[in-house]
């Protein structure tokens, strides 16, 4: 038990975090260009606002989430996805009193979700989001897409499917919901228990339905494309050309519906076929209610999730090489308690001088200080003895040519520096 982490978590390891810098380092870049800023929420929030925010009837409110009470009795709940928060936010700041839009990411946001651990699915998993409030155009819809699709393509991801759907609003829902509900109950039989009840409930879940039985049910249900209102087969027409416009290829896929209840028009999902079921990299959607329902003057909305575990398992299995920085420059090698003195002042030098430096911390022999240096990879190794110290010299070696030169201690930093 005391070493082993808890079921659904994993530790990013030291041999492994520099995969996680670079995609953040990409996706920090990215967001730059795009105007958006970084937002750091809290990773626990009353639970109220996930039940409001997402949906009492939704998977990740009545199974997923991590709620507990704290010691003053107040119910508390780890972050389940990273939008509430955002909104929450926004509303408490009053960021909707500055100029609109108002445009945000968040990077590496740990979010929890009491599922069955599978590959790409755990119960603790990271997500990179953005979200931007205060318009309503389909443009900021496309420029959402646009952020993932950039941010994916300069990690050199390539072959992920751009799926969109509307999903109306409430002007045009509540036809579209008959019409399904209708269609529902002929085939209620055949749905599995929670569907039977979500059909009353929230009958767009069933459409989000991972059992199989029902996805072939629902795959001849009445489709929401079909029931939107003016407003919104507008909006949806101006998000499709202006993905046209920017070379975007998509396809429309009305069976997207999304897990959380709080989408309104747009939503859409980045896929990638490399990682099968669980292809999802990246899901989001608009969110017009959303800002109002949490008590929030009526602003619109629109944002992703992109889970960084997953992308990680894609850029894996798609066999992009991502660079692993050098650990150690140069290594300082000593013998000698003097010497080790000395060499530690040198380190620090080198180190202060913006080179990546390292010395000996464990007495070991000269010899095994010199295997150690090449196995972090250092190119240079400077090695100082009782000789060096008496001619206030060290000699330097060159781990690749091995050659051999010896350079005074006040020309070190110049040396390493000059890169000879
Ligand atoms: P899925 O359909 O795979 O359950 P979801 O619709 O629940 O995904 P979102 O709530 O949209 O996912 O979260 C955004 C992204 O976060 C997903 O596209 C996925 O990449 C990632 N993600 C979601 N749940 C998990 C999890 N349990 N473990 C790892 N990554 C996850
Ligand atoms: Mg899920």
């Amino acid at each position: 038990m005391l070493t082993r982490a808890p079921k659904g978590t994993k530790d990013v390891l030291p041999g492994e975090s520099y995969k996680w810098q670079y995609i953040e380092k990409i996706m920090r870049d990215v967001c730059a260009r795009f105007a958006y800023r970084e937002i750091r929420t809290p990773t626990f929030e009353h639970t109220e606002l996930f039940l409001r925010g997402i949906g009492d009837t939704t998977d990740v409110v009545q199974k997923e989430m991590y709620t507990f009470l704290d010691k003053k009795e107040r119910s508390i709940t780890l972050k389940p996805e990273g939008t509430a928060g955002v909104v929450r936010s926004f509303v408490e700041s009053s960021m909707g009193g500055a100029a609109q839009p108002t445009k945000m990411y968040y990077l590496n946001c740990p979010v929890f979700r009491y599922e069955n651990p599978q590959h790409g699915r755990y119960r603790e998993h990271h997500q990179f989001g953005i979200e931007g409030f205060g318009s309503e155009k389909p443009s900021i819809d496309a420029e959402v897409i646009s952020l993932a699709l950039t941010v994916l393509r300069e990690l050199g991801v390539s072959g992920l499917a751009l799926n969109i759907n509307s999903i109306g609003c409430k002007q045009c829902r509540p036809d579209y919901n008959k019409a399904l509900i209708e269609y529902l109950s002929k085939n209620k039989d055949g749905l599995c228990r929670d569907c039977q009840q979500r059909m009353g409930t929230n009958p767009l879940r069933v459409l989000d339905c991972k059992q199989e039985t029902c996805s072939a049910i629902v795959k001849n249900a009445p489709k929401m494309i079909d029931y939107l209102c003016g407003e919104c087969s507008t909006h949806f027409d101006g998000l499709k050309a202006r993905l046209k416009s920017a070379d975007i290829d998509y396809v429309v896929n009305p069976m997207i519906v999304r897990g959380l209840d709080y989408y309104t028009k747009t939503v859409f999902e980045i896929i990638s076929t490399d990682i099968g079921a669980l292809g999802t990299v990246c899901g989001g959607g608009r969110y017009d209610e959303l800002v109002e329902e949490l008590g929030g003057k009526p602003t619109p909305g629109i944002g992703f999730g992109m889970g960084m575990e997953r992308l990680l398992l894609v850029l894996e299995s798609l066999g992009i090489d991502i660079p692993e920085p050098s650990l150690c420059d140069v290594y300082v090698c000593t013998l000698g308690e003097n010497a080790s003195e000395k060499g530690f002042k040198i380190t620090a030098d080198l180190r202060a001088a913006g080179i990546k430096a390292e010395c000996d911390h464990t007495g070991r022999s000269m010899k095994a200080q010199m295997k150690y240096a090449g196995k972090i990879g250092a190119g240079k190794v400077i090695i100082i003895g009782e000789n060096e110290i008496a001619k206030g010299v060290a000699a330097v070696r060159d781990m690749k040519a091995s050659e051999e030169k010896t350079v005074a201690f006040e020309q070190l930093n110049e040396f390493i520096k000059g890169g000879e």
